[in-house]
């Protein structure tokens, strides 16, 4: 997997100066690296008869679908505020300044359904942090999290305890 290194580009003081921004456009644009990244991401999985993976608006947008279609489960969106049209539950997580918050449609996940989540970067966690307890709130059981790299130095999955964290590539 190391090799799909070289396929993300790294670019200093973006989107802000002292933030190293881990790039995946480059490696979606390679047919190899994007083929290795949704075999890798779905691959733990096969056998754990997946009902949805559900995709952290916007770069988890880009891999949750293709990742479900392998699965053969479905795919549900969590958005950011005010995008989904029908009734939602949302869930407000704290940043590094102020808060955020993240939405569901209430009838997308069913009590007792196996739910993968999936995002580009695991970075400090507090997105996935907040992913988990929307799903849980609704009854769904989070089998597992998949991210196509994670930022060790952050320590973001000792916010996930618990859960199955899988990353593919490591900085
Ligand atoms: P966090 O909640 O801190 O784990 O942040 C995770 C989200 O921020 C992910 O959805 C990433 O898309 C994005 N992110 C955080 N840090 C970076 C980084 N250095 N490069 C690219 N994306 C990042």
């Amino acid at each position: 997997m190391d090799h799909l290194k070289s396929l993300i580009r790294e670019v200093p003081d973006f989107p802000k100066p002292g933030i190293l921004f881990y790039d995946i456009t480059t490696l979606l644009k390679d047919p190899g690296g994007l083929r290795a990244v949704i075999d890798g991401l779905s691959g733990k999985y096969l056998n754990e008869k997946i009902d949805t993976v559900i995709g952290i608006e916007a770069r988890g947008f880009i891999f949750a679908p293709a990742v479900a279609y392998a699965l053969n489960a479905g795919f549900v969106p969590v958005r950011k505020p005010g995008k989904l049209p029908a009734a939602t539950e949302r869930i407000e997580y704290k940043l590094e300044y102020g808060t955020d918050s993240l939405e569901i449609h209430l009838d997308a996940v069913r009590p007792g359904q196996k739910i993968l989540i999936v995002d580009d970067v695991l970075a400090t966690g507090g997105t996935a942090h907040a992913v988990v307890d929307l799903v849980r709130n609704l009854g769904g059981v989070v089998v597992g999290l998949g991210f196509v790299l994670e930022l060790d130095f952050l320590s973001g999955r000792e916010r996930l305890p618990g859960c199955d964290v899988q990353a593919l590539l490591h900085y």
